[in-house]
C-alpha cells in the first residue's frame, strides 16, 4: 500500500477581500502535488470572516474546484457566466485561457464552510477556452455504509460493498479522483489508486490513526494533509474520535510550472503575456 511521504499543517491565512481560510497544498512553490496546486478549506459562522467574498479577479491556465459543505457562493464571470453553489454542490472552472470572476457569499449569517482545489493544466490545454461545470449536490453520488461510514464522489470512482460511486467529472487528462469520506470510530476505508498516480489525503474532522495496517505511520489530525507515494492503494483508520478528510489522486503532468499569483504557465514568457493580455483587456481573448 502507499505510504505517508509527508504530512502538511493547513496555515490560517485570508485570501480574496478578507476570507479566513487554511491553506494546505500551495503555502508555496515547494507545497504542491503534481498536478495538484493548492488546497484551501474555508469555514467559518462569523460573516466577517466570509462576506466580503473574492471581488473580481483572473485566473489562466488550470482548473478550480469549489466544493460547498455549507452556505451558498455566487459565482459570476465577465463573460456573463453566472452560478448559483448551493450546500453539497460543487463548481469545476476550467479556467484556460482565461476568466475574469468573482465568488460571493450569498448569505449574511449562519456557516459558510468548503474547499477550493486548484488542478493544474496540461500545456496543451493551458489556453483553451474557459468553460464551467456547476454540479448540484443531488449529482453526486453518495452512499452510506454498514460500518457507519459515508462516502461522497466529486472525481472519478469509488467501489465499496458491492456499490460502484462514480462521479460526475470524468475524462480530464489529470483523470483526478475527489472523495469525500466520513469514517466513524476505528473505521477503515481503501481505495485502490492507478499507478504512477500519488495521492492526499486532508483531514478536516477527527483524527486518522497511525496504524501498521494503514498508510499512515503518524496520527493525522484535523487541518492536516498527508501525501501518499508508493505503489498499490490508500488505507486508512480512524482514530477513537472518528475522521473525515478529502481524498485526492490525480495524474502527475511533470511539467514545468511557473506561478504568478492567478497565472499558472510552463514558463515565464507565458507569465509575462498572461499579465500583458490581463491588462490589455485580453485575457480570454
Ligand atoms: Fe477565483
Amino acid at each position: 500500500m502507499k505510504t505517508l511521504q509527508r504530512v502538511i499543517p493547513a496555515q490560517r491565512t485570508s485570501d480574496g477581500a478578507g476570507v479566513s481560510l487554511y491553506r494546505s497544498l500551495g503555502q508555496s512553490q515547494h507545497v504542491r502535488l503534481d498536478p495538484f496546486l493548492m488546497l484551501d478549506e474555508f469555514g467559518s459562522d462569523r460573516p466577517d470572516e466570509y462576506i466580503a467574498g473574492f471581488p473580481p479577479h483572473p485566473h489562466r491556465g488550470f482548473e478550480t474546484v469549489t466544493y460547498m459543505l455549507e452556505g451558498h457562493m455566487l459565482h459570476e464571470d465577465h463573460l456573463g457566466n453566472r452560478g448559483h453553489l448551493k450546500s453539497g454542490g460543487v463548481q469545476w472552472m476550467t479556467a484556460g485561457r482565461g476568466i475574469i470572476h468573482s465568488e460571493m457569499p450569498q448569505q449574511e449569517s449562519g456557516l459558510m464552510r468548503g474547499f477550493q482545489l486548484w488542478i493544474n493544466l496540461p500545456a496543451a490545454e493551458k489556453m483553451k477556452p474557459a468553460s464551467y461545470r456547476d454540479i448540484d449536490a443531488a449529482e453526486l453520488p453518495e452512499a452510506s455504509f454498514e460500518d457507519g461510514s459515508w462516502v461522497k464522489v466529486i472525481a472519478g470512482e469509488v467501489q465499496r460493498e458491492g456499490k460502484t460511486l462514480a462521479g460526475p467529472i470524468q475524462g480530464l487528462t489529470t483523470d483526478p479522483l475527489f472523495v469525500d469520506v466520513r469514517l466513524p470510530a476505528g473505521g477503515r476505508f481503501e481505495q485502490p489508486i492507478k499507478a504512477g498516480y500519488r495521492a492526499y489525503v486532508y483531514v478536516f474532522e477527527g483524527d486518522l490513526a497511525a496504524d501498521p495496517g494503514s498508510s499512515l505511520d503518524r496520527l493525522l489530525p484535523a487541518r492536516h494533509g498527508g501525501c501518499l507515494d508508493g505503489e498499490g492503494p490508500v488505507a486508512v483508520q480512524a482514530s477513537e474520535s472518528g475522521a473525515r478528510f478529502l481524498l485526492l489522486a490525480a495524474r502527475p503532468l511533470g511539467e514545468p510550472i511557473v506561478q504568478y499569483g492567478p497565472f499558472v504557465m510552463n514558463t515565464r514568457a507565458e507569465i509575462e503575456q498572461a499579465v500583458a493580455d490581463y491588462q490589455a483587456g485580453r485575457l480570454a481573448g
